[in-house]
């Protein structure tokens, strides 16, 4: 939730692809560093500002047919996606035996060989299938369900809150004693992105659940399996179980409902049904002492469900789940039927991405850092990470100064919120140190089982922080990924070098453009420190509330209005923007955009500042803001996130400009007109 400065992209939508390239006005582009022509001056500023600043690029633009959504991060994730697939291309030619870049080379080549992926059929699945097969009791399958235990959710960085194995695992900080890491315990177990996709009564998510029926039988034939009607109907029933024992994706996001440490010996007596010994062993974590479960009740409802459901059930659930995770790797049958439940139905893409595409992403996944160090080499200039270097500065002071000036904060709780500043560990580009990839084995030719390897070997890279002290320099996210986040536990923020570059950042144009995009970026991820669940952190990053009671009621009473200005919002009747589950990340964004316009001005230094394309400076910063949010996105996609992400869509962080009071200065907004907000009404959190 409070992360990921931008968009949250789940697997199904997360589509890295370069198709038709749409409207972009170069022209006007290379003249002003912003896109003038992409202006609706038709649009009133105060009625709609996202139309206004993104109108004729709205109408210009198709989202080409492989993807679910197109914008400013797109355009970038796909410029990233040919640049990669070149580097791995090249490097992996003149790569050494057993070095990174050999590695590779391996797993993209092993991808990419889609004739002997198709004559293999599913045996490289039929190890797996077969540990199905010979599941006897309910020890055999716990055994079976931790052996899938992985390090694939994150609770408070890049707040990935969904796994489709039973549970997942998250290794961090420990909450109440951040010098050491703990394991985190998520539910998990469903196939479907939320709980939401089973047991939301609208005819939209009634009709996916007949389609996801149908894909789960559709798979389960296609790998042979007998009656896979009647199977597939057993499998929704238990998975809409687990669905009723999660808990939701807002109450996810509150740390202080997640904070609860278990005892190994506690899970016996709190959640009974799952063999907890014969799951932790399978786990690798028989002698681990102590957890943190986050969702108490669906680990207790998830594992009763372990205990009561047929085993037949169970091990067709296993089946299917199997062959639903492996479908990538597999057939091109398979890889059709997934991407027709999973890209088209749920996020509308009409047309799978190709091949070298979903082989870089994969590459990307699987070997993220020896990729990250062949592209920061090629791509990112010192000159540019000083550059970013000197605008983190900048967004630092000028926070350090707004802290100073709300003139409602006890000064013990300003003094806290400086420490917490002042001791932040920004890094830009890429981490100080790589991780080492020695110990993961690929093997030309075995993509699936390269995959699964990799996915181990990270699992095991985490397991094996457990008892060491924490090291405040790891990064979670690849220096090719366009994206920014926030680690509150570290209180440490990661820019990767894909998102400090054109049109987010650009040294060859005004800076207040830069400001207005890449620096709403940085002081969004800063603020993340100090937003609804930052202030809950402290500058060790221990969960301690450091505010006097009144600041903090203060607070909270800024964000509630904030929540409630965004429940407004309908991007379909029958869906509204859920304010809670947002928060995080609304209140990240107007203290980012605050934070950056002082920033700019700061570097000023006083000197004035020009407009340009009959704009003034004031209004290219705004402009450049809603332009680095502009996007277009699918029907089934846009529904997916108002579920699942702890972002509001994008037009809506676009129209926030409306909570700052520069906004109606620079465009004359008027009472009446539609974003107008009276000054009391206007949200000023930091
Ligand atoms: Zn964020």
């Amino acid at each position: 939730m409070i992360r990921i400065a931008l968009v949250a992209l789940t697997a199904a939508v997360s589509a890295a692809v370069m198709a038709a390239a749409p409207a972009g006005a170069p022209g006007s582009r290379a003249a002003h560093g912003i896109d003038l022509a992409g202006i609706d001056r038709s649009v009133a500023p105060g009625d709609d500002f996202f139309r206004y600043a993104n109108g004729t690029w709205l109408r210009n633009t198709e989202i080409p047919a492989d993807r679910s959504t197109y914008g400013t991060f797109a355009l970038l994730a796909e410029l990233n996606t040919k640049r990669t697939a070149e580097l791995i291309r090249t490097a992996a030619a003149s790569a050494s035996p057993g070095s990174d870049t050999a590695k590779i080379g391996d797993y993209y080549a092993s991808f990419m060989d889609e004739t002997r992926i198709e004559q293999l059929g599913l045996e490289p699945l039929a190890p797996a299938l077969a540990r199905v097969e010979a599941i006897k009791d309910r020890s055999a399958l716990a055994q079976a369900l931790g052996r899938q235990l992985r390090a694939d959710v994150d609770v408070l960085n890049n707040t990935n809150l969904y796994t489709p194995n039973l549970f997942g695992l998250w290794v961090a900080q420990d909450l109440d004693e951040p010098g050491s890491y703990s394991p985190f315990l998520l539910q998990g177990g469903l196939a479907m992105p939320d709980r939401d996709y089973y047991l939301n009564p609208s005819a939209p998510m009634a009709a996916i659940r007949d389609k996801y029926q149908a894909h789960v039988a559709a798979v389960l034939e296609l790998a042979g399996v007998a009656d896979a009607r009647v199977r597939a109907g057993h499998i929704f029933a238990l998975e809409r179980r687990i669905a009723e024992a999660h808990v939701s994706r807002a109450d996810s996001e509150d740390v202080r409902k997640g904070n609860n440490h278990w005892s190994r010996v506690e899970f016996e007596s709190q959640a009974p049904g799952l063999d907890w010994q014969a799951f932790f062993a399978a786990a690798g974590l028989g002698s681990q002492p102590r957890f943190v479960v986050w969702q108490p009740g669906a680990v207790k409802g998830i594992s009763a469900l372990a205990g009561s459901e047929p085993l037949e059930t169970w091990k067709d659930y296993l089946r299917f789940h199997a062959l639903e995770r492996a479908s990538p790797y597999l057939t091109k049958a398979l890889v059709q039927e997934n991407f027709e439940f999973n890209s088209h139905v749920l996020s509308g893409t009409p047309q799978l991405r190709e091949r070298w595409k979903r082989a870089v992403d994969d590459t990307n996944g699987a070997l993220g850092d020896a990729v990250g160090k062949l592209y920061v080499e090629r791509y990112f200039p010192a000159s540019e990470k000083a550059r970013a270097e000197a605008m983190v500065r900048n967004l630092l002071a000028a926070f350090a100064t707004r802290i100073d000036r709300i003139e409602w904060m006890a000064p013990e709780t300003r003094r806290q919120a400086k420490a917490k500043l002042a001791s932040l560990k920004v890094e830009v580009g890429y981490p100080d140190r790589w991780i080492d990839y020695s110990g993961l084995e690929v093997v030309r030719g075995d993509a699936l089982g390269n995959a699964e390897r990799a996915e181990l070997f990270d699992y095991h890279r985490n397991l094996a922080k457990l008892g060491k002290p924490v090291d405040r320099s790891e990064w979670c996210l690849e220096p090719q990924t366009v994206n920014a986040v926030n680690l509150p536990a570290m209180n440490a923020l990661n820019f990767p070098a894909a998102i400090l570059q054109p049109p987010n950042f650009d040294p060859r144009r005004d800076p207040v453009l830069d400001y207005g995009a890449a620096g709403a970026v940085i002081g969004h991820e800063i603020s993340h420190s100090f937003d609804d669940q930052g202030a809950l952190f402290d500058a060790d990053g221990r969960l301690r509330n450091w505010w006097t009671r009144d600041d903090f009621a203060h607070f909270e009473a800024a964000g509630k209005r904030l929540a409630e200005q965004f429940d407004r919002y309908h991007p379909f009747p029958d869906v509204a923007v859920n304010g809670r589950q947002t928060l995080s990340e609304n209140i990240a964004d107007v203290a980012g955009l605050a934070d950056a316009l002082d920033a700019w001005r700061l570097q000023l230094g006083g000197k004035p500042a020009a407009g340009a394309g009959g704009l003034s400076a004031e209004q290219l910063f705004f402009v450049s803001f809603a332009q680095f949010w502009r996007q277009k996105i699918r029907e089934p996609a846009l529904r997916q996130r108002l579920v699942t992400d702890g972002h509001a869509p994008a037009e809506y962080r676009a129209d926030t400009v409306r909570n700052l009071d520069a906004w109606y200065q620079a465009f004359g907004v008027k009472p009446g007109e539609k974003l107008y907000l009276a000054p009391a009404d206007r949200v000023r959190v930091w």
